[in-house]
C-alpha cells in the first residue's frame, strides 16, 4: 500500500541562508531531515525535489519590479529598498535563486495534490508567510504558501482553508487574499500588541468582497498548550465545517516553543505534535484529506524544530512517532559534532500534557475572553452563533 503523503526536500534547500548570526539558520531543516530519517520516518520514501519557480509562478504574488530588486540585490551594493538589506531580511548570494526554490517547494506540493498523485504533502523549507507583494518582510523574501495557493486557484479549486500556527500573524498570506471569498485565512499567533508584526486583530475578518475569510486568534504571552488548544477548538473546526475547504493548507512555525527565542508563547513539543494530529483529522473531516504542510518559524534551532518538524512529517506520513521515543544516539552525536556544548533533550517529548477543557461558553479561564471576542467577529459572517458552543 501506498504511504498516504509526499514529502518535498532537496538538501539545495539549505541556500536560503540569510548568513551569520541571522535566526532562520538552514541547521534547522538539515538536522529535522537527518532526525526523520534516523527514526525511520522516510524509510521508502521517495523525496520529491523541487525546481525553482519561474518569475511568472512567483509573479503570481509579486511584483516584478521586486523580483528585479531581488535577483539584483547581491550585486547591488546597499540601499536596494523593498524591505532588503535590513537586519532582518540581510542580502545574500542567489537570494532569489534560493527563494524562489523554497516557492517551487510549495508549488510542488501543490502539483502532487492537484494531480492526484497524493493526498497530503509536506515541505519543511516552506511557510514564508510575511512576505509582501513587493517588499521582503520578516525573515521572508517571497511568499511560497501564497504562491502556491494562487496557482491552486487556478487548477481547480474554489475553497481553500490556510491555518497558520506560527506565533506570528500571517500576515503575507492574509494580505494576498484578504478580498478573495475563495481562501479562509486562519491565523493563530502572539497578541500583535506584544510582537511582530504587529497585526492579526480579531477585527481583521476580510475585505468587503470577503466578509469573514480571514481569521485571527491573538492570543496572549505565556499561552501554554491547554489553552491553545482549547482556542484552536473553539474557533476552528466550526469554521472549516461551514466553509468545507476542498484543501487545507497549513504553516506549522513551531516558535510557539516556550524555549524559542524571539517570542512568548509557551507551546511544548507534545503541544505540536498534537496540533499536527489535531489539523490532519480536520483536513480528513472536512478537507477530503487534502492536506498541504509547510514549516514556518522556529528559532530553537537544536532542542525543538528537529523534533517538531519530525512530528509534523510523520504526521502527514501517517507514521506517528510515540511523544516517549529516544532521540537516537546516531543524531545527538550528529548534533555533539556541530554544536558541542548544546544540551539535548532525551526524547522526542517534553514531557507535557496536552489535555485541555473544551471551551463552554462561559469564562472559565484566561483564554476565553479572546475566543469570545474572536467568535464574535467573524462567527455572524459565517452563519454560526458565536455564543453557541455548539457551533
Ligand atoms: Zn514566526
Amino acid at each position: 500500500m501506498g504511504l498516504p503523503g509526499s514529502v518535498v526536500w532537496d538538501s539545495a534547500l539549505l541556500g536560503y541562508d540569510l548568513g551569520g548570526e541571522h535566526p532562520l539558520h538552514p541547521i534547522r531543516l538539515d538536522l529535522t531531515m537527518r532526525l526523520a530519517a534516523t527514526l525511520g520516518v522516510l524509510d521508502g520514501v521517495e523525496l520529491l525535489v523541487p525546481q525553482e519557480a519561474t518569475d511568472a509562478e512567483i509573479e503570481r504574488i509579486h511584483d516584478a519590479g521586486y523580483l528585479a530588486a531581488v535577483r539584483e540585490a547581491p550585486m547591488a551594493g546597499w540601499d536596494v529598498g523593498h524591505g532588503l538589506g535590513t537586519s532582518d531580511n540581510p542580502v545574500f548570494d542567489n537570494m532569489h535563486e534560493a527563494s524562489a526554490r523554497v516557492v517551487g517547494s510549495s508549488l510542488l506540493a501543490a502539483r502532487q495534490i492537484a494531480s492526484g498523485a497524493t493526498k497530503r504533502a509536506v515541505g519543511i523549507a516552506g511557510g514564508l508567510h510575511h512576505a509582501m507583494r513587493d517588499h521582503a518582510h520578516g525573515f521572508c523574501v517571497y511568499n511560497d504558501l501564497a504562491v502556491a495557493i494562487s496557482w491552486l486557484l487556478d487548477n481547480g479549486y474554489e475553497r481553500i482553508a490556510y491555518l497558520d500556527t506560527d506565533v506570528h500573524h500571517g500576515d503575507g498570506v492574509q494580505a494576498a487574499f484578504y478580498d478573495d471569498p475563495r481562501v479562509l485565512t486562519i491565523s493563530l499567533h502572539q497578541n500583535p500588541l506584544t510582537l511582530f508584526p504587529g497585526t492579526g486583530f480579531a477585527d481583521e475578518t476580510g475585505g468587503p468582497n470577503a466578509p469573514g475569510s480571514a481569521v485571527n486568534v491573538p492570543l496572549p504571552p505565556n499561552t501554554g498548550d491547554g489553552a491553545w488548544l482549547r482556542a484552536f477548538h473553539a474557533v476552528v473546526p466550526s469554521l472549516l465545517a461551514e466553509f468545507r475547504p476542498q484543501l487545507l493548507v497549513s504553516q506549522c512555525g513551531v516558535d510557539t516553543h516556550h524555549e524559542d527565542p524571539l517570542a512568548s508563547l509557551s507551546l511544548s513539543v507534545d503541544g505540536h505534535r498534537a496540533i499536527y494530529r489535531t489539523v490532519r483529522t480536520l483536513a480528513e473531516q472536512y478537507a477530503g484529506g487534502n492536506w498541504l504542510a509547510a514549516g514556518g518559524g522556529g528559532y530553537a534551532l537544536l532542542r525543538v524544530v528537529p523534533r517538531s518538524w519530525t512530528h509534523l512529517i510523520a504526521t502527514v506520513l501517517d507514521r506517528d512517532v510515540a511523544a516517549g521515543t529516544t532521540l537516537p544516539s546516531e543524531w545527538t552525536r550528529f548534533v555533539d559534532k556541530i554544536a558541542p556544548t548544546a544540551e539535548l533533550p532525551l526524547t522526542m517529548s517534553d514531557g507535557r500534557s496536552v489535555d485541555f477543557e473544551p471551551w463552554d461558553g462561559e469564562d472559565g479561564e484566561r483564554v476565553d475572553s479572546v475566543i469570545k471576542e474572536v467568535r464574535r467577529a467573524v462567527f455572524p459572517l459565517h452563519g454560526l452563533d458565536p455564543d453557541d458552543p455548539r457551533d
